[in-house]
């Protein structure tokens, strides 16, 4: 495999449909590839169903069961970043229209047939014009997020829509029901599996495993046991007489994103990438090293060389701060151990001989938490 330094990388879509997207990805790193598919499967943001309100119950599953059957049913959550906000985010205090969507389920029987609860009985309720839920206590919350959600934004996948099978929840006889006041919250796969947005994310590379990367178990002969797929097509088939590359590096990747509809398969492609260039952007700035002017600041204040708060031992004449050792001839702050007589203050020490501590112990001091027997600077 030739070297792919210098070439820029790229996206060939072989397949888009509505809920998935079939691409090569090519001169990128090995772990680029997996971190991209690993944040399109769990770093996401979807809403789905986190708070369940179960009035009536008379059905043969128990409330727990429903409740967890009701999480797991995707909701369409196009433009999430924009559209709802996390409840922790939000100043209402247990959920409002800003960070979450309504949902009732409302269905009893009253024939002899059976009767199937579906997502198709679920039914979202909209905000009123205050952006609020009528009948719910009033929030003092202000947003723009309903502005920018589409009209079915919350609503089951599927529902309405002809040749979509809906999401079953229950199966009722004559006399029972089920009344059920839901909450749908944002959130990401990490926390929860039921808000990823796939369903299913396929990587493969080095198709004919020229790299080695993996060993096949097989019976009598692995060629005939181990059948090379569609990917195959796309590269070179190894020579008989080929020696080991053990310095190659796998540079193509194929990719099949499935989603369960609640994103389109473009909007978790794009995403994907912003949620992962958003998490290196972080890892450099908290790689960055601390701003010159913190460093100036401490010295300034004797902070940090002479008995400052970070300073592992007191030198001979330098008092030393909380957490610094014995100094001989220093006084010490809390925590501090040795000391002799010097005046004191808070943050400040003299050169040599001098001390210093909180409160301002003016004979021999050990602070706070100091096995001195003199007088602490603390309870002076
Ligand atoms: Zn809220």
């Amino acid at each position: 495999m030739q070297s792919h330094d210098e070439l820029e990388p790229t996206v060939r879509i072989r397949e888009v449909k509505r809920d998935r997207v079939n691409f090569v990805l090519e001169n990128v790193d090995l772990a680029f590839a997996n971190s991209f598919r690993r944040v399109m499967m769990a770093d996401i943001p979807t809403v789905a169903i986190d708070m369940v309100e179960i009035e009536i119950n008379t059905t043969v599953l128990p409330d727990e069961f429903i409740a967890h059957r009701l999480g797991m049913i995707p909701l369409v959550s196009s433009n999430c970043e924009e559209a709802i906000r996390y409840t922790r985010d939000c100043t209402c205090l247990a959920g409002c229209p800003f960070c979450s969507v309504r949902l009732n389920l409302n269905v009893s029987c009253h024939d002899s047939h059976t009767l199937d609860i579906t997502s198709e009985h679920l039914e979202l309720i909209p905000p009123n014009d205050r952006g609020q839920w009528d009948g719910e206590q009033e929030e003092n919350t202000d947003g723009d997020e309903l502005t920018k959600r589409p009209a079915n934004f919350g609503q089951p996948v599927g529902k309405n829509e002809p040749g979509a099978p809906p999401v079953l929840i229950c199966k009722i006889r004559k006399g029972q029901e089920l009344k059920v006041k839901c909450y749908a919250k944002k959130g990401i796969a990490k926390e929860h599996a039921k808000w990823s947005p796939c369903s299913a994310v396929a990587f493969e590379y080095d198709p004919y495993n020229k790299l080695r990367h993996t060993t096949y178990w097989f019976e009598t002969d692995k060629r005939a046991e181990w059948p090379v797929g569609d990917n195959g097509k796309e590269e070179e088939p190894p020579r008989e007489d080929e020696a080991f590359d053990y310095m190659a590096k796998p540079n193509k990747f194929y990719v099949e994103v499935e989603t369960d509809g609640s994103l389109g398969p473009q909007e978790v492609v794009m995403r994907g990438l912003a949620e992962l260039q958003a998490k290196l952007a972080n890892l450099i700035l908290g790689l960055k090293p601390q701003p010159e002017v913190d460093h100036a600041e401490q010295h300034a204040n004797g902070v940090s060389h002479e008995g400052g708060w970070a300073n592992p031992a007191g030198g001979a004449g330098a008092g030393a701060g909380w957490g610094g050792g014995g100094g001989g001839g220093g006084a010490s702050t809390w925590g501090g151990n040795e000391a002799s007589s010097s005046p004191t203050g808070w943050q400040s020490t003299s050169p040599s001989g001098g001390a210093s501590s909180y409160g301002g112990a003016t004979v021999a001091s050990g602070g706070w938490g100091s096995p001195a027997a003199q007088a602490s600077g603390w309870s002076l």
